[in-house]
C-alpha cells in the first residue's frame, strides 16, 4: 500500500528540482549563446566554437531530459487523484514500493520499462 501523501510530497520536491535544473540549464543555454554569438570565427576551425557547441548540445539533451521528467511527474500527480498510482501502465501490475521510492514518477514496473 502506497501512502499517497507521501508520494506527493516526493514528487512535489522531484518536480521543484527539476524546475531548478531546467531554470539553471536554461540559463547556461543562454550564455553559451551569446558566448558563440561574441565569436565571429568560423566555428569548424575554431577549437574554442566547437567545445561550446559540444557542451550546448549536452545541456540541451540534458534539458529534454528534464522537461520529460516534468510531463512524468505530472502524470503521477494524475494517478495519485484518479488511484492508479503505483500500477504500471503497460502491464497492469503493482510497481514495487522500492522502485516507487527511488523514481515516484515512473509510470512502469522494470520489467516493462527496460
Ligand atoms: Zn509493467
Amino acid at each position: 500500500m502506497t501512502d499517497s501523501a507521501a508520494m506527493r510530497e516526493l514528487l512535489g520536491e522531484e518536480a521543484r528540482e527539476t524546475q531548478a535544473l531546467i531554470d539553471s540549464l536554461t540559463s547556461n543555454i543562454d550564455d553559451l549563446s551569446s558566448a558563440r554569438e561574441g565569436d565571429n570565427s568560423d566555428d569548424e576551425h575554431d577549437p574554442e566554437g566547437s567545445t561550446l557547441a559540444f557542451e550546448r548540445s549536452q545541456a540541451d539533451a540534458v534539458l529534454i531530459q528534464s522537461r520529460d521528467r516534468l510531463t512524468q511527474i505530472a502524470e503521477a500527480l494524475e494517478r495519485l487523484d484518479d488511484g492508479t498510482f503505483g500500477t504500471c501502465t503497460s502491464c497492469g501490475q503493482a510497481i514495487p514500493a522500492v522502485r516507487l521510492e527511488v523514481r515516484p514518477y515512473t509510470p512502469m514496473c522494470v520489467a516493462c520499462a527496460s
